[in-house]
């Protein structure tokens, strides 16, 4: 098994962790009620997708 020569410093480290990021959903405005919802999906709240009602609950 192949074993690293040199420890990793804590600058190495932290630099290669910057690449760690929280991936962000596109959300976007509801046009019909105004809650955020994720794009290219029907509203969760109102049940709207491009101006007509697809979802009755
Ligand atoms: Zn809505």
């Amino acid at each position: 098994m192949a074993v690293p020569k040199r420890r990793t410093s804590k600058t190495r480290k932290l630099k290669r962790r910057t690449h760690y990021k929280l991936a962000v959903p596109g959300m976007v405005q509801c046009p019909q009620c105004g809650e955020l919802k994720l794009s290219h999906r029907v509203c969760p709240e109102c049940g709207y997708y491009k101006g007509k009602e697809v979802v009755n609950d």
